[in-house]
């Protein structure tokens, strides 16, 4: 992969920093009203959903606790999902008879989270719903009940806001879609 170049690289800007603080502030006070005197567990996805999850606890208002997982569902500088799963991360706290929300970045063909959902529903929390920032409808091979949902996207790769290609453009405060030359180059 080039040495990645965020002004040079970005070909469009899917969504700006003003439209994704004012979802995430939403969905933040649509949660503090829902989990309200919940035991609540946000458990997030690493590493993608780490500047979702920061800003989405900070927009809500009621009592939380976090934990945080990693898992792998796609290898190195690829656009493609391969399906296979690994936990590299677990949870660090029991979420028995907890009410569990997971924090997501996007779901596209929908493999990473119902092996995730299966695996957090056997860890017996009294609730597990999903909140996903950005849902990308049209690679669904599995279907997921999507609670909370931030953006509908169309069928393209993007990064920024958590989001990489070869782990680089995470740190984009916005998200975008990059120039085919820069994908074609991995
Ligand atoms: P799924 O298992 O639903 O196909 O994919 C979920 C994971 O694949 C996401 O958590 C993310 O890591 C990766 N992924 C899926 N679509 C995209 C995308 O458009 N951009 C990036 N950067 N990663 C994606």
């Amino acid at each position: 992969m080039r040495t990645p170049n965020h002004a040079a690289d970005v070909a469009e800007v899917l969504l700006a920093e003003d439209a994704i603080r004012a979802k995430v502030a939403e969905l933040g006070a649509r949660l503090s009203a829902d989990y309200a005197g919940k035991p609540l567990v946000l458990v997030s996805v690493m590493k993608g959903s780490l500047p979702f999850m920061a800003d989405l606890m900070r927009a809500m208002t009621i009592p939380l606790q976090i934990d945080l997982m990693e898992v792998s569902s796609y290898g190195g500088a690829t656009t493609e999902t391969s399906g296979l799963v690994r936990i590299l991360k677990d949870l660090s706290a029991s979420i028995e008879g907890k009410d569990v929300l997971i924090v997501e970045d996007i779901i596209d063909t929908g493999l990473t989270l119902n092996y995730l959902v299966r695996y957090l529903r056997g860890k017996n929390p009294a609730s597990l719903r999903i909140c996903t920032l950005l849902d990308k409808p049209a690679r669904r091979i599995v279907e997921i009940p999507i609670d909370y949902r931030g953006f509908q996207i169309p069928d393209r790769f993007v990064v920024g806001y958590g989001l990489d290609y070869g782990e680089h453009y995470r740190n984009l405060p916005y998200i975008g879609v990059l120039k085919p030359e820069v994908y074609g180059a991995g």
